[in-house]
């Protein structure tokens, strides 16, 4: 295990500012003192070969990534759309896309010497980083809220996190905020409010989805995601940007961004992404008011737009998806429900090439 040497800096998403490698949780340095937290972007020196890189080579694995990637062309014709495909990511170790992050950003922890990680998290994050530290032999330090489900919780304690529940997510992060400024925590997640994407090096970690869609044969023109802070929406921007860069595709896909209530097109109008726009929504995996510049950005740079899937839609979704097999949490179910919203607005058509990304199943741990 060690870093990319070739690896050369971090670029800022706002105000493009460049910083030498290191570790950035609270996002670029001059916008935060500016009040605007915005994240880094990692810059490598361009190599040969086909690899997507990534910061940490060699990272501790527990075989996360390779997930199948579904043709669905039942769901395909019934939609209206010409291609329709489902990337499950509940089969990565712990049951869930933040696995891919779990490995970069642990492997980063250790390498920098950190004995402890913090993260805040609605579930899936938090049995994820336990599960990683546990292969790390690092400290996981996990804040929950009181709604985290019981299997999750579980789970983390089984991977011997040490847990607090909070009364509600936003309590969280000023616990986790004292663990990384004041007790040496390395950050597993954001802390800030506003907020701003989880560690670069991290989020990294998803890219190679982009090259495991394009392998399985699917060259999307639509990506639908799930999108809480936007990890997993700027990571899948990143991972296409790459190939876009490389010259491996000729055009971009566009990324839809899934929320359970207005957030994003709330900032999108306002064009500030730091407001706070509180809602309940059973869709605890995507919960929480605040979004991110990072999700703004993937969304005006790839020329997708924020979709509102109602818990009703989702559910109903959901139950579709079990009746052909799958299993999908609400939140995941969510992007088959926005297919038809999509369709319907005109976004999407009959010559649309879709991915769903089912993120978690919700059952493991
Ligand atoms: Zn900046």
């Amino acid at each position: 295990m060690q870093m990319n040497p070739g690896l050369t800096g971090l670029r800022c998403i706002r105000c493009a500012s460049l910083w030498p490698p290191g570790d950035y949780p609270e996002g670029c340095p001059s916008c935060l003192s500016a009040g605007h937290p915005a994240t880094l972007e990692c810059r490598y020196e361009a190599v040969g070969g086909s690899a997507m890189p990534l910061p940490v080579l060699n990272p501790i694995t527990l075989g996360e990534g390779g997930t199948p990637c579904l043709a669905a062309p039942d769901l395909a014709q019934a939609e209206g759309v010409g291609q329709l495909w489902l990337k499950c990511e509940s089969a990565n170790p712990t049951g869930s896309h933040k696995d891919r992050m779990a490995a970069q950003l642990v492997s980063r922890a250790y390498l920098a010497g950190a004995r402890r990680v913090a993260a805040a998290s609605s579930g899936n994050a938090g049995v994820s980083i336990a599960a990683y530290c546990a292969a790390a032999g690092l400290q996981a330090d996990i804040a929950i809220t009181h709604h985290c489900p019981p299997l999750q919780r579980q789970a983390m304690e089984r991977f011997g996190a040490s847990l607090r529940a909070f009364e509600d997510s936003l309590a969280r992060w000023p616990y986790v905020e004292n663990l990384c400024r004041n007790e040496g925590a390395f950050a597993g997640t954001n802390y800030l409010n506003p907020p701003v994407g989880t560690h670069p090096y991290g989020v990294e970690g998803y890219k190679p989805i982009a090259q495991e869609i394009l392998d399985a044969g699917a060259m999307p023109t639509d990506i639908i995601v799930p999108t809480a802070r936007g990890d997993l929406l700027w990571g899948i921007f990143l991972g296409w940007q790459h190939l876009h860069e490389t010259g491996r595709i000729a055009h971009m896909p566009r990324l839809h961004a899934i929320e359970p209530y207005a957030r994003l097109s709330q900032a999108i109008a306002t064009g500030d992404a730091r407001g706070q726009w509180e809602a309940a929504t059973e869709q605890y995996s995507i919960a929480g008011g605040t979004c991110t510049l990072q999700s703004l950005e993937a969304l005006a740079r790839s020329g997708g737009s924020p979709v509102e899937v109602s818990d009703a839609a989702a559910t109903q979704a959901q139950q579709r998806l079990h009746r052909r097999g799958i299993s999908a949490e609400l939140s995941s179910a969510a992007a088959l429900a926005a297919v038809a919203q999509l369709r319907h607005a005109g976004v999407l058509d009959a010559e649309s090439s879709v991915v769903l990304m089912v993120t978690s199943d919700g059952r493991r741990g």
